[in-house]
């Protein structure tokens, strides 16, 4: 018998595919005990969906809760959701382009949000980064925090900060990662931060030598393949999950 969504307009594979999604960023150590991907409500576009506050690599279909667009949760005995899920809310909002989004705090990336550097596209894969990588500094607008983006007002302000990129980094924090939809915002998470580790080692040996890193006028032309024969990645991952997990 076929499994049924608890929430109206998903279907069981959408939740499925969300909460894939969180396991196969386990998977990948772009999220540890922390970080979270959303996609918005594919009836309804101001709300998204996101599992409640539980490690990624844990999250099934059956722990995904409804949200709007100010992060309040629709069921109100839905359980406990993330302190930073206003990062979803916002980016929504403000990004009605954008049906996915991820937050994680995957170490090769962190370096790029301390320095005064900006991360390039290294190659392909990240060919969506030559379009540039903005900081988001929370101490900007907030003073000195928690570094968590835990309210509307925050979230916002990192929404700002993202402006039309797919990619922002978070200073001392993390990044976030986006896309039209779950398998685009997923490869993008890590292939961030596959390349973090690419431009750390080409920084390295190139000394104070020239770096030939993809530009603009590149790294669009090389976004098109990775959102089509790119997402063979998102298949092979998928299955992984499917194959410990049946759904
Ligand atoms: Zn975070």
């Amino acid at each position: 018998m076929a499994e049924s969504s608890h929430l109206t307009g998903v279907s069981f594979e959408q939740l499925a595919d969300l909460a894939a999604a969180s396991r196969i960023l386990a998977r990948q150590e772009v999220v540890d005990a922390f970080g979270h991907v959303s996609i918005r409500h594919p009836a309804r576009p101001d709300r998204y969906l996101l599992s409640r506050s539980i490690a990624p690599a844990l999250v099934t279909p059956g722990d995904i809760v409804e949200y709007d667009l100010d992060s309040n949760s629709i069921d109100p005995d839905a359980p406990k959701g993330f302190l930073e899920r206003f990062i979803h809310g916002e980016i929504y909002r403000s990004r009605p382009d954008v049906g996915a989004v991820v937050h994680s705090h995957s170490p090769s990336v962190i370096p790029f949000g301390l320095i005064d550097r900006p991360m390039h596209a290294m190659f392909h894969n990240a060919a969506f980064l030559s379009a540039g990588v903005p900081t988001f500094d929370i101490s900007r607008n907030f003073g000195a925090t928690d570094m968590l983006v835990c309210d509307c007002a925050k979230g916002r302000a990192l929404a700002e900060t993202l402006g039309d990129k797919d990619v922002a980094l978070m200073r001392a924090h993390g990044s976030v990662a986006c896309g039209l939809k779950l398998e685009i915002a997923v490869f993008r998470a890590i292939y961030t931060e596959v390349n973090a580790r690419i431009q750390t080692w080409t920084t390295g040996l190139a000394e104070n030598g020239t770096i030939a890193f993809l530009s603009e006028e590149e790294g669009q032309l090389a976004d098109l393949p990775n959102q089509t024969a790119g997402m063979r990645a998102w298949d092979l991952w998928r299955e992984e999950v499917r194959s410990s997990t049946g759904w």
